[in-house]
């Protein structure tokens, strides 16, 4: 199919055809025409396939006709990160310029002036992450009484990062009558009972079976030495063919630390987490996306939808505490069809959680040697069994006084007690889950929307859904966040 013959209009098409886009991807087939028709929609797509534009395309066509009036946005799209948020306002931008949209993005970490004098002039397309948006409603400056469109993207990750209590205080400020278009990479209980809520007879669109990686990224594990891990990280920068390339980490605090190692070492790296200024997160992101910085390291939360166009790699530095992480995080490689190489680093401690991704992606992430490494193998029994004999090291490294100690050559240290809370070193009963999750989730919104979180605090307080019996299998018991 051609986007010509999707029904879009032709500035729409003008602005898609200048893009350099033809064919819509399947999300994009398969949503806009029900989009067009005012449909509700339910969505279940990662990001890397379209999505954003299988939403702002017919949105910008349903708002070409009529004007917004000041305080009263006609639409709402919600985004879990500012970063998102952002990205989605570029998406309007591009695919709008024909138009004569106005549009207000409301992100936490800047100031509310210019975002309540936009408010003041009439907005048609409202983006905004959860917690800023409550913050100028309860303030007075933004009505919801308008809304004819409603977005809600990345629905599993709000549920993540605790944002449901404030997405259920914004939807009851929302008139009845409205489209409301839901989008979610997965679709747990919980969050289908909440697009059950939300959507009136909603159109359900699939494109990728939930946790699926893109088929285009090529995978790789090497397991080394604590102490070895950054040696094994610049080895593999160094002999790939690396034009730019996500390196995530587990904890905010090894963030840094990596970033100034990688520097000493000749890398032009940037770093990017939750605990630094909105300005300077948009200075590094946009110094990465134009090519002034080769590698960003940076936390899930931080990095978590964003795009970059062309990203040529992307390495786990940790191997990811959830599993669906890892699926978000190679996911940032490989979009739109294109290739990408895909690294993890594990420690032999790290068997369980690699064998956790192995039965959710389907299938063993195959081992590799780094020349001059050992490759210890996994601790954990069942694991070691899946990947002994595989990949083992070529220049088995003796040992030295320093891989006794846990010391590395260069000045790594020991390796740490993962550093936990008290909670999850003596598991609570299990009736305590839907509390532990709540907490975690708390900790993670925390390090996104952290200026927000004092005024949004819900104490507490769960939403009734999260309590409610399932008709499904419960979810099971998220691993412990190691983040903040
Ligand atoms: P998203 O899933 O919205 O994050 O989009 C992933 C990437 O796909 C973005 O870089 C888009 O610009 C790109 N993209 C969106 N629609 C198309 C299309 N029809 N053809 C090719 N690339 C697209």
């Amino acid at each position: 199919m051609l986007f010509s013959e999707i029904g879009l209009g032709p500035d729409v098409l003008r602005a898609i055809e200048e893009k350099g886009y033809t064919q819509p991807t399947p999300i994009q087939e398969q949503a806009i025409p029900w989009v067009l028709q005012g449909r509700d929609v339910l969505g279940c797509a990662q990001t890397g396939t379209g999505k954003t534009a299988s939403f702002t395309l017919p949105m910008i066509d349903i708002l070409a006709a009529g004007r917004a009036r000041a305080r009263m946005p006609r639409s709402l799209i919600l985004e879990p990160t500012r970063e998102l948020a952002a990205q989605v306002a570029e998406s309007f931008e591009t695919y709008g310029r024909y138009h004569k949209l106005s549009m207000a993005l409301l992100i936490g970490g800047e100031t509310f002036t210019e975002q309540v004098k936009r408010l003041d002039r009439g907005v048609d397309v409202l983006i905004a992450t959860p917690g800023r948006l409550l913050d100028l409603f309860e303030r007075g400056n933004i009505m919801l009484s308008d809304i004819k469109v409603f977005v809600i993207d990345e629905a599993d990750r709000m549920l993540d990062m605790g944002f449901i209590p404030d997405i259920e205080r914004i939807v009851s400020k929302l008139p009845k009558i409205r489209q409301t278009l839901f989008f979610s990479a997965t679709m747990p209980p919980e969050i289908r009972r909440l697009a059950d809520s939300f959507l009136l007879n909603p159109k359900e669109v699939t494109v990728a079976p939930p946790a699926s990686p893109a088929a285009t990224v090529t995978q790789a594990l090497c397991i080394v030495q604590h102490e070895d891990k950054r040696k094994a990280l610049r080895h593999l920068l160094r002999t790939e063919d690396v034009k730019n390339a996500f390196i995530f980490c587990n904890r905010k605090r090894d963030i840094a630390v990596l970033q100034k190692s990688l520097e000493r070492h000749g890398f032009n790296a940037g770093a990017l987490h939750g605990d630094m200024v909105q300005s300077k997160r948009t200075e590094t992101l946009e110094a990465f996306k134009q090519g002034n910085i080769t590698l960003l390291v940076c936390s899930d939360v931080a990095a978590r939808g964003l795009d970059v166009q062309g990203l040529s790699h992307v390495f786990n530095f940790d191997v990811p505490i959830n599993a669906e992480d890892y699926v978000h995080r190679i996911g940032r490689t490989g979009r739109a069809g294109r290739s990408g190489r895909a690294f993890t680093i594990a420690t032999p401690e790290d068997g369980k959680a690699v064998a956790a991704i192995a039965r959710l992606i389907g299938r063993e992430i195959p081992v590799i040697a780094i020349d001059g490494l050992e490759n210890p193998g996994f601790e954990d029994e069942e694991t070691a069994r899946s990947h002994r004999g595989r990949g083992r090291a070529r220049g088995k490294k003796e040992e030295t006084r320093e891989s006794r100690t846990g010391r590395g050559r260069e000045g790594a240290r020991p390796r740490p007690e993962r550093e936990r809370p008290e909670a999850e070193t003596a598991p609570p009963p299990r009736s305590e889950g839907p509390v532990r999750r709540e907490r975690d989730r708390r900790r993670r919104r925390d390090e996104d929307e952290d200026e927000d979180a004092a005024v949004l605090g819900f104490g507490d307080h769960l939403p009734a859904f999260m309590l409610a019996p399932t008709r499904r299998r419960a979810l099971p018991e998220p691993e412990p966040s190691q983040e903040g």
